[in-house]
């Protein structure tokens, strides 16, 4: 019998009620475009992260454009960032033609390396994005304080981070700007797109709220900026204001999770046959992916596939290394621990109401591989 990756409908079951209800008040009310509940979650966010100003949007893409066009990122600026992302990291800053320059990674968290971030500086730097990638977040304190000696603007990439702490204060809610996404699969995730920027300023939520609505201003029909139709829809707020009180819970069930894939597969990170997960003591991870690092990654994944075992690999490719981005300008500098990296990930099914079972199943695949691939 085959085990899913990622399984949304056991919590959907859960919650059906509570589901159901959020989503016929909207229904009833039929505001469906910036209805109570957008504002209703927003502050919801705000209070879950700490953040001043919390600004819900389409998705988590629309939610990086939109904090760098607040940031008046120009044409041929210069945005330090991870080559080891999703897309969307790189896409919309050279969206913006303006020049994404890829700087190392950590070779235990794969999150962008500080002191990589240093040597990269120009005076055409402007910003900095770091992923918290997987789910822990990036080294936030060594990289304010890098911005703040050059004056640029920090923002966090939390898509895969939503509720992660770093120094007991929660990802969104450790630069001036961060986004995040509730795509489906995300640790908080609606049923459907969405996504939230947060940030600490006034001037900058009045600029983003603008640019979230066609750069309109006060006035009705009065567009002051460049913006575009960056908004999340009612029912998609409704839908995690019906999920939000279970949120801590499932973040206590994922990282429960991960506890039994480290406390399991340790034996064979001692032997050096896998490279386990690595999250630094003042970090905590929402774990929205459970990554190793293998020796022969397709033999791994084709073995685990024959038993009904689906694994991803989160990313076979640097985006550096990405047609789309290599056609507009860019930089890469030395990039040789993301190269190693990103040939040997690979991702196991994880969700906070991933049945033991399952994880069991797992586990035991993992030992069987090893004993027959030495
Ligand atoms: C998912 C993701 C995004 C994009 O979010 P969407 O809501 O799918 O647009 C951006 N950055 C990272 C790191 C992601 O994982």
């Amino acid at each position: 019998m085959a085990i899913p990756f990622v399984d949304l409908k056991i919590q959907y079951e859960e919650l059906k009620e509570e589901i159901t209800q959020r989503i016929q008040n909207v229904l009833n009310h039929s505001q469906f475009i910036l209805g109570p509940e957008v504002k209703e979650l927003e502050e919801k966010l705000k209070e879950f992260v700490g953040s001043p100003y919390a600004l819900t949007c389409s998705n988590g893409t629309d939610a990086l454009l939109m904090a760098l066009m607040a940031c008046d990122i120009q044409p041929g600026d210069e945005v330090i960032t991870t080559p080891f992302s999703f897309i969307a990291t790189a896409e919309t800053i050279s969206l913006l033609k303006a020049v994404p320059v890829f700087v190392d990674i950590d070779p235990q968290t794969y999150n962008i390396n500080p002191s990589a971030i240093e040597k990269a500086i120009t005076p055409k730097t402007k910003a900095i994005i770091p992923v918290s990638l997987y789910g822990q977040p990036a080294e936030m304190d060594d990289i304010q304080q890098i911005s703040q000696q050059h004056n640029l603007t920090v923002i966090e990439d939390g898509a895969q981070s939503f509720g992660a702490t770093y120094k007991k204060r929660r990802s969104g809610n450790l630069s001036p700007l961060a986004t995040t996404s509730f795509f489906p699969a995300k640790p908080f995730g609606c049923y459907g797109d969405g996504g939230a920027i947060f940030c600490s300023d006034s001037e900058t939520y009045e600029k983003l709220h603008q640019i979230r609505n066609h750069g309109q201003g006060k006035v009705r029909y009065e567009h002051i900026r460049l913006g575009m139709n960056g908004r999340m829809n009612t029912l998609q707020c409704a839908i995690l204001l019906a999920k939000f009180p279970h949120y801590p819970q499932d973040l206590e069930l994922r990282q429960k999770a991960a506890d039994y894939y480290l406390k399991n597969l340790e034996e064979l990170s001692f032997k050096e046959k896998i490279q386990l997960p690595y999250v630094k003591p003042h970090c905590s991870s929402a774990w929205a992916q459970f990554t190793i690092q293998v020796p022969n990654r397709p033999s791994f994944q084709s073995f685990l596939k024959e038993k009904g075992i689906p694994t991803a690999v989160h990313y076979p490719k640097l985006m550096s290394d990405q047609p789309s981005i290599q056609n507009h300008p860019f930089k890469a500098l030395d990039l040789s621990i993301a190269k190693q990296v990103c040939e040997k990930v690979v991702s196991l099914p994880i969700y906070a109401q991933i049945p033991q079972t399952h994880q069991d199943k797992v586990i035991e695949s993992i030992y069987e591989y090893f004993k027959t691939h030495s």
